[in-house]
């Protein structure tokens, strides 16, 4: 949000309008516990380099790059459970699609030995 002041700084004729720049950093929380685990299986602390001011290098035992929670079993579940949903869809589908072509076959063998007119 900009303030009164700087929306009546913008619509003067200065040479420049000025911009202001919104950083976001990710800065190590002292707060937040040392030893809570990631789910990459490390520990908070881990993520940050304490040679470095603590600046957020991602874990230094794998390729983590940012400090996430342990996906719980309600996630673990959820996720098999949409796996599940895609695979029983891709049946479904594939499923649909060979009736769909056993439908044109029949129609095509109809029409080759004359068929019938009805409909
Ligand atoms: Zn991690
Ligand atoms: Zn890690």
């Amino acid at each position: 949000m900009l303030t009164k002041k700087e929306i009546l700084e913008m619509k003067s004729d200065k040479p420049y309008i000025t911009k202001r720049k919104i950083v976001i950093e990710r800065l190590y929380n002292k707060d937040f516990g040392d030893d809570k685990v990631c789910g990459c299986g490390h520990s908070y602390y881990r993520h940050f380099d304490t040679y470095e001011g603590m600046s957020p290098i991602g874990c230094k035992y794998c390729d983590c790059i940012t400090w996430h929670p342990i996906p719980n079993e309600e996630d673990k579940e959820r996720e098999r459970l949409t796996i599940e949903w895609n695979k029983k869809y891709e049946e479904e589908k594939q499923n649909g699609e060979r009736i769909q072509i056993e439908l044109e076959k029949n129609k095509n063998e109809n029409t080759h030995t004359g068929g019938t007119e009805a409909s």
